[in-house]
């Protein structure tokens, strides 16, 4: 492997080749600490040529590759194996913003890019790019690619397969493929765009990408409406959608129990209801006419929602700062719930419809199988998507729990197929999921899903033991 190494110091120039085990510990270990992996090397191209150049020879070495951006995906997609075979390709340095077209309001961006840099590029010139998630600092446009990434406005944009026109890859055996061209039409065979779109670097490298952007809205309105069941947050989301329209961006659901553990943990946190509700939603208003014109919009569904007995309270964000202490109320479920000990993560899609009768049937069979435990239920609901974590019961530190993690899963992912959903909504398989997926996809599925990987990558090179 020793000729191997010094090839790509060749290629990519030796500061970008890391073997040294302390300089490569960041790279081998998941955002939430769960897995470190061995690598033979991480390698740090600086251009899609040298991307292409360290493929062709990770191909006559046979050595497996594990692409990485940020490396803040959720399910073990971004860090290598325990066998210490695999090189990490970091594509951080591929980091240029190549174009913006104004009027076909597009941007041409290098995989490597933060996507809060691209949000900025993009405001700067009076465009929005909407992708938008707590990630967004350190993610990676190529990663948001590579995992399908969603967020909370995919209820109005879409999620990144929707907000890309194309793509440059490196396929598996070191060719560029310059699909860059940035069309909204385009029937001409295949959408091999769409292929490595979701497939988590187990087909090919995306380089760089052309995105979609849209008009800056020209007001954010941000509101909190209390409500009693799941079933009433449906209700409100059918009213905002006849109300608002295309106007509605974001509508969050979180239960008590999760504003519950935000205030306990972050007590400077302020609730801004008097007294608890069952349930809550977090709208969000994109306008773009007037705020006045989202303020009225607003105005119009609360009170219509409170006449028809839909919600029984709500409270309208008046500033920019009470807009966003509403959402930090949202964004600090997670880490709340990390606070209160040891929890079980799922992350999940049902039909909308089916939303609250998921809930309720899911909670029955978890209190009969594990009483006392906590459910911890908050997500995109316009999207259909519910964050559904379990933490253990009050007082509890949850080693019981987390050694009935796989039984406790097999419950929420068994009723999650009885409504027909997907047992995995936004972060992907990655390695964590890989196997448990086979329960849930038809044999024909995982059949197409094989064929079209062995078809790409032979070798079976791509980020191997990920996904399929
Ligand atoms: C706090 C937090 C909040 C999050 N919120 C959301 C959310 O709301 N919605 C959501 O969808 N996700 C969310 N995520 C998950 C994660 O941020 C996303 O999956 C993100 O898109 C990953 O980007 P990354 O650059 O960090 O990719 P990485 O973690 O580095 O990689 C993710 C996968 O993509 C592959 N990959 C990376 N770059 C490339 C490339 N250039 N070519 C081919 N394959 C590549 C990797 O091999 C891996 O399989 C969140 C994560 C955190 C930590």
């Amino acid at each position: 492997m020793n000729e191997f190494l010094e090839q790509c110091r060749s290629a990519i120039g030796t500061q970008y080749v890391i073997d040294e085990s302390a300089d490569m510990a960041g790279y081998l270990t998941d955002w939430r600490r769960r897995f470190t992996g061995k690598a033979l090397a991480v390698l740090k191209p600086g251009s899609t040529d040298e991307v292409a150049a360290l493929v062709r020879l990770c191909n006559t070495h046979r050595v497996p590759l594990v692409p990485q951006g940020g490396n803040t995906g959720l399910v073990l997609g971004s860090v290598p194996d325990e066998s210490g075979k695999a090189v990490v390709l970091s594509l951080t340095r591929l980091n240029a913003i190549r174009a913006t077209d104004l009027i076909n309001n597009t941007m041409t961006v290098e995989a490597g890019c933060i996507l809060q840099t691209v949000q900025e590029a993009a405001s700067a010139a009076d465009r929005l790019f909407p992708l938008s998630l707590a990630a967004e600092g350190s993610c990676t446009i190529g990663g948001n690619l590579a995992t399908n990434a969603g967020g909370t406005a995919v209820l109005r944009y879409g999620n990144m397969r929707d907000l890309c026109l194309g793509l440059e890859v490196v396929t598996a055996q070191g060719e560029v493929w310059s699909g860059l061209r940035g069309l909204r039409k385009d029937n001409t065979g295949f959408d091999l765009r769409d292929l490595f779109i979701g497939a988590e670097g187990t087909l090919g490298i995306i380089t760089a990408a052309v995105l979609t952007l849209f008009p800056q809205p020209k007001a954010r309105l941000t509101a909190l409406a209390a409500m009693n069941t799941p079933e009433d947050a449906l209700r409100l989301l059918t009213l905002a959608q006849g109300y608002c329209g295309a106007t509605l961006t974001g509508f969050e659901l979180m239960s008590d129990f999760c504003l519950q553990l935000v205030a306990t943990h972050y007590p400077q946190m302020k609730l801004p209801f008097a007294q608890s509700s069952p349930q809550y939603v977090l709208l969000e208003l994109s306008d773009n006419e007037s705020a006045e014109h989202a303020e009225a919009l607003l105005e119009h569904l609360m009170s219509d929602a409170l006449e028809q007995e839909v919600i029984h309270d709500a409270v309208v964000a008046s500033s920019i700062a009470q807009s966003k202490a509403l959402w930090q109320l949202r964004e600090h479920i997670p880490l709340a719930q990390a606070d209160e000990g040891k929890n079980i993560k799922h992350d999940v899609s049902v039909p909308i419809s089916d939303i609250g009768a998921f809930i309720s049937r899911t909670d029955a069979l978890l209190a009969d199988a594990f009483p006392g435990c906590r459910l911890v239920t908050f997500g995109h609901l316009g999207d259909g998507n519910l964050h559904y974590n379990v933490s253990p019961a009050a007082g509890e530190a949850g080693d019981a729990l987390i050694a009935c993690q796989a039984d406790i899963s097999r419950v929420v992912h068994d009723s999650v197929d009885h409504f027909g959903g997907s047992i995995s909504a936004e972060h992907g398989l990655g390695a964590m999921k890989r196997d448990e997926i086979r329960r849930y996809k038809s044999p024909v599925e995982m059949r197409l899903m094989e064929s079209i990987k062995s078809a790409l990558d032979p070798l079976n090179l791509m980020n191997p033991g990920k996904v399929v």
